[in-house]
């Protein structure tokens, strides 16, 4: 898995400084949290400070009746409390909005990511598996104690805890000093405890993080390969590879299970021990006369009111270590390099020629170059045929003229512009580009097609159908365009799959189209017709066409031969057909046709030109 690497568990970023630039973006919000927050610990500090008052009345009132004036003192109390309680109220409304205020973080940390997420190139693709992706910007992020729990309840409920002890510290040392010392006893201890712990509870968490993502990215796995799955019938197979990561899941969240139960019950204890010498030295005080019943009872209630708060403190570095960890994740994602972008891209007007200059290109993770070399120059509306083994680099060079895998050494240059100057979005503006392996998104047939155009109707729609030779498909789809295709669609087959990735291309209006390898969704006789449709659409509509089969090469100006990643030949078929390599090829591989050759349509229907055999 991808985020096993050891440097995974390096933090990337300050934290701090991260959470306040989260933070800034809300600054109203946080005032207010911080203003409630601090209200809420004052109300509950006052009411056992009250409850004294009121105790240390009655004690005066029966030690020494006629003393004072019991009524101006028990109005004045009261109004001491209905005010406490309306600052109560007031202060209820507090975890309320700290729920809300989870949610907003958790939207605007998803949306920023993901954003940052749609900007990287292939490279960060196939680093970070998706169902990893998926697991950093959902599972990450969302419920307790994950990162916006975090960002929001987790930190108020850790400033309420540590306010509330220093109101209820300042509260007993006005009470008496010594009590005050001595409760004070287990604090260092829980601090030394979290210490000792840290970097077990970072690097637990980590790892069920990290599995939580395998399960992701298998889920994502099976539920893409379902079908391959079933045909080979090892469903048992796969049971067995997600039991195993399904376990790893298991033991890892034990792990943190077990962690969080052992610090809070240690945590706990410390307390309780410290709290049981309390009221033994307290209650004798108080039995002394060295203090009032009325200070005991504060005392003894600000004791146990103590308690929760300080468990929940050392919860905060807990619960702050694994949102830490969902910070390095997020961020691991936003610092992979993003395709550089020229500071100021070259808009490009109407592509007049593509030219590959000493073009190389490799795969990161696989030695070797999968394009070695290349040069070529494509002119408007000429039509290149791409042909060559299994491997050779003719997808690779496709996706190079897109623009989406940048050339290791060489230039590619539009126009005579270095590619990586001009301003990307308008040259792929100009581009319909169909993928070997057709990809449609769940939606309509319609959806789909129009995704590709920046300003899609209903005559755009019907001219990209026919072309790509879906009429009679639609006309027999029972909810017409309003089919639902994609994942969660109807069954397409893999031909109508891509001819639906041709309408889209075509629809984009493109001057330049490039074909992955379309041989198989088309048959000779639907292919002339595209053709032909090609010719009527748009004067000067240049393609690349990667095909199979012998019959397309009629259709192009020039062809490539590609071998190795490297350029054999480069010229008319006819030129290359004085190569014996070349009709070699031809005949071993697009030998079905070879009968016919380019210049003709059906089979058998034509003599065969002498050049092929
Ligand atoms: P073709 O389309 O001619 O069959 P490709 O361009 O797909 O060939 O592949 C050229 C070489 O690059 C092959 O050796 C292939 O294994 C390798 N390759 C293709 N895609 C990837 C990828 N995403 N990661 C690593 N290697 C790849
Ligand atoms: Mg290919």
């Amino acid at each position: 898995m991808s985020d096993t690497k050891p440097e995974a568990s390096a933090p990337r970023v300050n934290h701090i400084r991260w959470i306040g630039r989260i933070w800034s973006e809300k600054p109203a919000l946080i005032a207010g949290l911080f203003f409630l927050t601090l209200l809420s610990s004052a109300v509950a500090v006052a009411y056992p400070y009250l409850g004294k008052l009121l105790l240390d009345l009655m004690q005066q009132l029966m030690e020494k009746p006629g003393s004072t004036d019991p009524m101006r003192d028990v109005d004045r109390l009261l109004l001491v409390f209905v005010a406490v309680g309306l600052g109560g109220l007031v202060a209820s409304l507090f975890p309320g909005i700290r729920g809300v205020t989870n949610s907003i973080f958790e939207h605007a940390i998803r949306s920023k990511y993901w954003k940052k997420v749609l900007g990287k190139d292939h490279a960060f693709f196939s680093r970070f598996p998706s169902g990893d992706i998926v697991t950093r910007l959902t599972d990450d992020l969302y419920d307790f104690p994950k990162l916006s729990w975090f960002l929001c309840s987790g930190i108020f409920r850790a400033v309420e805890s540590i306010s509330k002890v220093a109101f209820c510290l300042a509260a007993m040392f006005l009470l008496d000093w010594r009590l005050t010392l001595f409760s004070l006893i287990p604090l260092p201890l829980m601090i030394g405890l979290f210490y000792v712990t840290q970097d077990r509870i970072y690097d637990t968490f980590q790892k069920n993080q990290q599995a939580i993502s395998a399960i992701n990215t298998r889920l994502e796995m099976s539920f893409s390969g379902v079908r391959i799955i079933k045909a080979y019938a090892c469903e048992d197979k796969y049971k067995r590879f997600f039991s195993e990561v399904l376990h790893t899941r298991w033991t890892t969240e034990m792990a943190v299970a077990r962690l969080e139960v052992v610090l809070h019950l240690i945590y706990q204890y410390i307390d309780y021990v410290a709290q049981v010498g309390i009221v033994f030295a307290g209650g004798l005080m108080a039995v002394k006369g060295k203090i009032s019943i009325g200070t005991f009872y504060a005392f003894y209630t600000y004791l146990s009111m103590l308690i929760y708060p300080i468990l929940d403190i050392p919860q905060l570095f807990v619960s702050g270590k694994r949102a830490f960890v969902n910070i390095d994740r997020l961020e691991e994602l936003a610092a992979f390099p993003e395709p550089s972008a020229p500071a100021k891209p070259v808009p490009l007007g109407a592509i007049e020629t593509i030219s590959l200059d000493g073009v190389s290109f490799a795969y990161g993770d696989r030695p070797g170059n999968a394009l070695s070399d290349l040069s070529l120059t494509i002119q408007r509306g000429e039509r290149i045929g791409v042909i060559g083994p299994v491997g050779s680099g003719k997808s690779t060079l496709m996706k190079t003229l897109l623009g989406v895998l940048p050339p290791g050494s060489g230039t590619i240059s539009v126009n005579g512009v270095d590619l990586r100057s001009v301003d990307l979005r308008s040259y792929r503006d100009k581009i319909g580009y169909v993928p070997q392996e057709a990809l449609l998104f769940t939606g309509t047939l319609r959806e789909n097609i129009d995704f590709g155009s920046d300003s899609p109707s209903d005559a755009l729609f019907e001219t990209a159908m026919e072309a790509a030779q879906l009429k009679d498909e639609l006309r027999s789809f029972a909810d017409g365009e309003k089919t639902a295709v994609g994942q969660r669609g109807v069954s397409l087959s893999g031909g109508q799959k891509q001819r639906m990735a041709i309408a889209r291309a075509i629809a984009r209006e493109p001057q330049f189209l490039l074909f992955d390898d379309i041989t198989a969704s088309l048959d000779a006789a639907n292919e002339e017709r595209l053709m032909r449709r090609l010719d009527e659409l748009q004067v000067g509509l240049g393609f690349v066409i990667v095909s199979h089969r012998l019959s397309t090469l009629q259709y192009v100006d020039k062809v490539l031969y590609l071998e190795g990643g490297k350029a054999r030949g480069f010229g008319t078929h006819d030129e290359l057909l004085g190569q014996p390599w070349y009709r070699a090829f031809i005949e071993e591989h697009m030998g079905r046709y070879a009968q016919n050759g380019p210049g003709t349509q059906e089979a058998g229907t034509e003599p065969v030109p002498a050049t092929v055999c």
